[in-house]
C-alpha cells in the first residue's frame, strides 16, 4: 500500500463542545510536535460535531495545524426546507475535505438505508467533499452470512453512480467491534478490506481500487494499530473512543514509532 498515504481519522461523535474542541486540537498538535512527528507520513483528520466546525477551522487556519477536517454526516439535499439538516455546501465552505457517511450509528438510530447512504455519497461529491463510506456487519450478520457479505453489498450500493475518477475513502467497521473494546484481528480486517478493494475494482476500475484508501475501524487503540497498518489492504483507521484521548490518539497517529 506504499502509494496510498495512510489516513488516521478521529470521529468525535457527540463529544466536545466548541471550547473543548479548541483546547483538544491545540493539545494534540503540540503533543505531535513535541514527539517530532513527521506530518507528511500520515494524514490526520478530525470529525467534530457540526457546531464545532467553525471554531476548529479557524484554529487550524490560524495556527497552520495540518489536520484535515470533516463532518460526521450531511444532508442528501443541497438547500431548502429541511429543518435541522446540514448541506454539503456548508461543510465545503468551512474547509471540510471529508464527510463520514453511513456510520453504523446513523444506520441504526436514524434508519439510514443503503439508498440514503448512496444519495449522501452523491451529495458529498457534488460539493467536492470526499465521502468516508462506512460499511460493516453486525454480530448477527457475522453469524448468518460471515464477515464480508454485508459490507460488500453495502459498498456496492454506496458506489452506485459514482464515477471511477471520484475520490472516496472506505471504512470497514464491524459493528460488533465499535465501542466494544473487542477489535477485529488484523487478519480479519485484511480479509474484508481485500474484498472491499475487489468491489472498488469491479464497480469503479482498477486504478480506483489501487488508489482508494480503505480504513479499519472498531476499538482501534495504540496497542493494536500497528498490526492493522501492517496489512496490505488496510490504509488507515477510523477511530472513535480513542480519538478523544490525546496521548492515545497521538500514539495511534505515530504507529510507526
Ligand atoms: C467508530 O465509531 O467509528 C469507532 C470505530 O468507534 P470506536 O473506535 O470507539 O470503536
Amino acid at each position: 500500500n506504499g502509494a496510498r498515504t495512510p489516513l488516521i481519522a478521529g470521529n468525535w461523535k457527540m463529544n466536545l463542545d466548541h471550547l473543548q474542541a479548541v483546547a483538544f486540537v491545540q493539545k494534540l498538535h503540540w503533543t505531535l510536535k513535541d514527539a517530532k512527528h513527521d506530518e507528511d507520513s500520515v494524514e490526520v483528520a478530525v470529525f467534530p460535531p457540526f457546531t464545532d466546525l467553525r471554531t476548529v477551522q479557524t484554529l487550524l487556519d490560524a495556527d497552520k495545524i495540518p489536520f484535515a477536517l470533516g463532518g460526521q454526516d450531511l444532508s442528501t439535499k443541497d438547500s431548502g426546507a429541511y429543518t435541522g439538516e446540514i448541506s454539503g455546501a456548508f461543510l465545503s465552505k468551512l474547509d471540510c475535505g471529508y464527510v463520514i457517511i453511513g456510520h453504523s450509528e446513523r444506520r441504526e438510530y436514524h434508519a439510514e438505508t443503503d439508498e440514503i447512504v448512496a444519495a449522501k455519497v452523491q451529495a458529498a461529491l457534488r460539493h467536492g467533499l470526499v465521502p468516508v463510506i462506512c460499511v460493516g456487519e453486525t454480530a448477527e450478520d457475522l453469524d448468518k452470512h460471515g464477515a464480508s457479505a454485508v459490507p460488500v453489498s453495502q459498498l456496492k450500493a454506496a458506489l452506485e453512480n459514482v464515477p471511477a475518477s471520484a475520490e472516496v475513502v472506505v471504512a470497514y467497521e464491524p459493528v460488533w467491534a465499535i465501542g466494544s473494546g473487542q477489535a477485529a484481528t488484523a487478519e480479519q480486517a485484511q480479509d474484508v478490506c481485500a474484498k472491499l478493494r475487489d468491489v472498488l475494482a469491479a464497480e469503479l476500475d482498477a486504478d480506483a481500487a489501487a488508489r482508494t484508501r480503505i480504513l479499519y475501524g472498531g476499538s482501534v487503540k495504540a496497542a493494536n494499530i500497528a498490526g492493522f497498518m501492517r496489512q496490505p489492504d488496510v490504509d488507515g483507521a477510523l477511530v472513535g473512543g480513542a480519538s478523544l484521548l490525546i496521548d492515545e490518539f497521538s500514539s495511534i497517529i505515530r504507529y510507526q514509532k
